[in-house]
């Protein structure tokens, strides 16, 4: 199954309003129309409803970080799934590292926010990736496919359809260091073929993006791997030259 990639920008902390409207502008001249492959941006929480009205009449979607997976509540400092969504938030990063590695995320948490997507029609983009650590005692293996049941825990086949998988080596986040492309398509696979068990036929629409200093250098190649299906861009994402290079790949097509 051909599956439209998706590139999409994790703003992290950076960019104050006015450096967000600035940048979403040139991005909605740059790529704004771009309907072959799709485009998202994830600005921090307080940009949201300014970015979101600029990218009203493109074809970019909006992202968050992250969100609480309660609707309501006293959650000092959180913000629901329903405040997204009347945002016109469609993507929630879930898991990502600095969430896990940083704030202390474990795996049931981010279980809760991934089915909490669901019911305000987001879709999640669930982050799973070893540390270096891990990586070289042999565990990547274990350690994503760890992540990826206990992520996946709450959800049925038809919401499923509506995931997007982020394999996001730890020590290529932020660090200038890629996964080879064989690197990030070996996980890729192990990926695809737990989604295949857990899911069935669905699972064939579900995408996996691969994410850890992508960069207009090297996207090209990382697409043109057989299950890596879009990036995840951190860093790259902050401009909008590397940014629209990145859209604008080459590697694999659409
Ligand atoms: C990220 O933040 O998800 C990321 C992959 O960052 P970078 O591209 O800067 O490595």
């Amino acid at each position: 199954m051909r599956r439209k990639k998706l590139l999409a920008g994790n703003w992290k902390m950076f960019k104050t309003v006015g450096d967000a409207l600035a940048l979403v502008r040139k991005l909605k001249i740059s790529v704004g129309q771009v309907r072959d492959r799709e485009v998202a941006v994830c600005p921090p929480f307080t940009s949201l409803k300014s970015v979101s009205e600029i990218l009203s009449d493109t074809q970019i979607r909006l992202g968050a970080q992250n969100m609480h997976y309660e609707k309501e509540g006293a959650f000092t400092g959180e913000i629901s799934p329903d405040m997204l969504a009347d945002l016109g938030v469609v993507y929630v990063i879930l898991g990502h590292s600095e969430r896990r590695h940083v704030f202390g995320e474990p795996d049931d948490l981010i279980a809760k926010k991934v089915q909490s997507a669901f019911p305000r029609d987001l879709k999640p983009i669930l982050c799973v990736g070893e540390t270096l650590d891990q990586r070289q005692a042999d565990q990547t293996r274990s350690v994503v496919l760890g992540q990826m049941e206990a992520g996946v825990r709450l959800l049925s086949a038809d919401q499923a359809k509506f995931l997007t998988v982020a394999y996001e080596p730890v020590w290529a986040i932020g660090t200038g260091h890629t996964a080879t492309p064989r690197q990030a398509q070996e996980v890729h696979e192990v990926i695809r073929g737990f989604l295949q068990k857990r899911f069935g036929p669905v699972s064939e629409e579900i995408r996996i993006l691969y994410g850890g200093s992508v960069k207009p250098e090297n996207i090209d190649e990382l697409m043109a791997e057989r299950d890596i299906d879009g990036a995840l861009v951190g860093g790259a994402s902050l401009t909008a030259e590397s940014f629209s290079r990145i859209v604008r790949h080459n590697g694999g097509g659409a």
